[in-house]
């Protein structure tokens, strides 16, 4: 299939980035955990987005809510009416496949093939069908594309049913209907039923917004492409709360800012778009995705959406509890309207993987090498600077310690005397550490280090009283 993409991937495990989840069992799908160098960039990605967002901006607060909330929650959100997708299975093979996403690749197919038109008429007979729920006559659009199963190679397919993606579980310890709880599917609606908590308590004046990361949970019928589709992932969201009105003045300015965000990231500015949505979800009045270039092709990283007031109003609805704001500027009570941002925390991770990802080849025909080395913005790197005795004697490693001692307390690196230096640089260019800090002798005489760069491999020579620095400049935004 992909060979950069399938490289990226084994290097993730190779490397302690991400592992499949229980391996030891042949993994549970679409569920993975993250490494020793992965955990350290998830947390990195965590915090630079929540300092952008409630430390940059000072009408943005921070929430942790549950991950269980009131079975009603998802009655007013519309989850648990429309929250599906539609599936339908090979009777051959036994595999279960998005009625949406098998029309998608054969349109993809067109397209590949130069046949646009085809290719856009296809998308759009079934965006329609999709619509109107026609689940028969997608399955017949399905038939007459005569579409079969990767697995069996048959068309023998069962009719298209709608299948949600809540995950449920009982609270208590009786399994009756009345006890039946939801795994949260967007971190959103603890956003939502706490609007007024948290605008109270914080007094804050529309506009504000309210930030939030934590897991969610979907029950993806495809579950595939690594860490971009799992059943168990963290979401990074901001809700921002709007006069009626105003939305789409703040719509167009979070869609710039984020925009603004990924690119200051690192990421070069062809490997981001915009897709807007032709289709808006029930709560939207306008959408847009950012988009990255995978090695699979431009995929979603993040949405920004105009919800207006579609969520507090069901809220207030459901659970008879008024949820108004008093606007002193206007003197009037009013549901606010909402603008939201909802980023993936592991598609960011795997968007700053594969952007990282760097193969180079240097040298003469014959004696080719290559270099791997994973080029994060030393701000995200997992390990921000290793020490490296040249030698184990001399005093070198005392040295390195020294150094070493003082820099962990404030950042993480990492010390290591074992074999060779070039071995040792290697080692780090494959987990991504921007700055390896070599003790040799004439440390020893003039307390100076060498720094070697990851991406340029240049050495460069400061004294070690000001590595401190180096890194607290280097290593930030
Ligand atoms: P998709 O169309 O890819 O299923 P979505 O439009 O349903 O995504 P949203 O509900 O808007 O996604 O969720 C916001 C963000 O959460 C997405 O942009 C994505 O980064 C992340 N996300 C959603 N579903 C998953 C998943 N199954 N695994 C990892 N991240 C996800």
């Amino acid at each position: 299939e992909n060979t950069l993409f399938k490289d990226i991937v084994s290097h993730a495990k190779e490397y302690g980035f991400v592992f499949q989840s229980s391996e030891i069992y042949d993994g549970l799908q679409a569920v993975y955990d993250y490494g020793p160098f992965g955990s350290e960039l998830k947390k990195n990605i965590k915090e630079l987005w929540w300092n952008t967002m409630t430390r940059f901006n000072d009408d943005i607060v921070g929430l942790d809510s549950a991950i269980f909330m009131h079975p009603d929650t998802w009655k007013a959100s519309g989850h648990i009416d429309s929250f599906n997708d539609p599936m339908i299975d090979n009777k051959d093979s036994k595999k279960r496949y998005r009625a949406d996403v098998l029309l998608e690749e054969k349109a993809a197919l067109y397209e590949k093939a130069g046949d646009l038109e085809k290719s856009a008429a296809l998308l759009k007979k079934m965006g329609q069908l999709l619509e109107a729920e026609d689940l028969n006559a997608v399955r017949e659009l399905i038939v007459a594309e005569e579409i079969v199963c990767p697995v069996s190679g048959t068309a023998n397919w069962t009719e298209v049913r709608q299948f949600n993606l809540m995950f449920s579980t009982q609270i208590g310890s009786l399994a009756e209907d009345s006890n039946k709880v939801y795994l949260r599917p967007e971190t959103a609606q603890g956003i939502f039923v706490n609007f007024l908590n948290v605008q109270k308590s914080a007094r804050m004046k529309i506009p504000f917004g309210i930030a939030q990361i934590g897991k969610a949970f979907r029950n993806e019928i495809v579950a595939r492409q690594f860490i971009f589709r799992m059943r168990e992932f963290e979401q990074m969201e901001m809700q921002f709360f709007v006069r009626p009105g105003e939305e789409l003045e703040w719509y167009a300015k979070w869609r710039d800012m984020r925009m603004q965000w990924h690119k200051a990231l690192g990421i070069p500015e062809n490997k981001l778009r915009f897709h807007d949505h032709d289709k808006l979800a029930h709560y939207a009045n306008a959408a847009v995705d950012v988009e990255f270039e995978f090695p699979f092709g431009f995929k979603e990283v993040e949405g920004i959406h105009s919800r207006t007031d579609f969520d507090l109003r069901s809220h207030q609805e459901v659970s008879k509890k008024k949820i108004q704001y008093f606007d002193p500027e206007v003197n009037k009570n009013y549901i606010p309207y909402v603008v939201e941002t909802s980023v993936g925390c592991d598609r960011l991770f795997l968007m700053l993987l594969c952007n990282a990802y760097t193969e180079e080849t240097s040298g003469e025909e014959e004696n080719q090498k290559t270099r791997i080395y994973l080029k994060f913005h030393p701000a995200l790197a997992p390990v921000k600077a290793a020490i490296l005795p040249l030698t184990k004697k001399d005093g070198l490693p005392e040295k390195g310690q020294e150094i070493y001692k003082k820099l962990k307390r404030n950042f993480n690196v990492i010390y290591e005397e074992a074999a060779s230096i070039g071995k040792r640089y290697t080692r780090q260019d494959l987990i991504g550490t921007p700055y390896c800090i070599a003790i040799d002798h004439q440390t020893l005489e003039d307390n100076t280090v060498t720094i070697r760069h990851r991406d340029s491999t240049s050495q460069e020579r400061i004294n070690a009283d000001a590595l401190e620095e180096f890194l607290h400049k280097e290593c930030s935004f």
